[in-house]
């Protein structure tokens, strides 16, 4: 798996693990709330194996979102 498609991996998560969460609140299926934390946390547990800088391999900061170039060695991020 590329750092693009790791990141891309990371948002849909996120997004689609809170809609699970809102969908649970309206349905008033329990369960349902495990199943929007479970995709949040793999869609994060997923981060420190494939997003990686594919340069000198250090670990990228999702938090900074798409970054231009890698915080560790310099090199360029093709987005
Ligand atoms: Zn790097």
């Amino acid at each position: 798996m590329t750092y693009q498609r790791s990141y891309t991996l990371f948002k849909m998560a996120f997004i689609l693990g809170f809609g699970v969460i809102i969908l649970n609140w309206f349905l008033e299926i329990w369960w349902l709330l495990l199943v929007g934390i479970g995709i949040i946390f793999l869609g994060i547990k997923q981060l420190p194996f494939f997003y990686r800088c594919p340069h000198c391999k250090q670990q990228l900061d999702v938090r900074q979102g798409k970054l231009p170039h890698c915080h560790h060695c310099g090199g360029e991020l093709d987005w």
